[in-house]
């Protein structure tokens, strides 16, 4: 089992989302993984786009899907990495390059459940990759 300390930083959304946040360090197993940006289509509605007035995501990242929604660049039909996404799967170093400008979908994505159990969807992903299953993490509410 991979142990890991990382604390996972939870922002609640005035609409009842849930945003999280991984610290940048050495003990985020995201850091090392990669595994969930080349496996989802990353879709979102076109106001996440930094062109509108509340958006972030790069316009150049992303892949309209129709009339009112847009998806990034690379995860149109599934299985296809990310734009954003920089280095290699599965080893020391990868990460994404737009982290603070990710959208909606990335920030609801999550290591680790309310309870701290880790999300087997992430196990599940991880270890198709051959990356160990992670132990129960800590989050704190921002
Ligand atoms: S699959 Fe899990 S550990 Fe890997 S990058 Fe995604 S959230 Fe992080
Ligand atoms: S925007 Fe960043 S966090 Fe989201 S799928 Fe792409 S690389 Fe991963």
């Amino acid at each position: 089992m991979t142990k890991s300390n990382v604390v996972q930083i939870v922002h609640f959304q005035d609409d009842n989302r849930v945003f999280v946040d991984m610290a940048d360090d050495v003990d985020n197993p995201c850091l090392s993984c990669g595994a969930c940006c080349q496996h989802f289509r990353v879709s979102m509605y076109m106001g996440e786009m930094a062109s509108s007035p509340c958006g972030t995501v790069p316009d150049e990242m992303v892949s309209a899907i129709n009339p009112l929604m847009v998806c990034m660049k690379g995860t149109e039909a599934g299985h296809g990495r990310c734009i954003a996404l920089r280095g290699t799967v599965g080893e020391p170093g990868i990460r994404c390059e737009i982290y603070s400008q990710r959208p909606s979908p990335c920030r609801e994505y999550r290591v680790w459940s309310e309870d701290g159990t880790p999300n087997p969807d992430c196990q599940r992903l991880r270890k198709a990759i051959g990356l160990q299953p992670l132990r129960r993490g800590v989050a704190t509410a921002a």
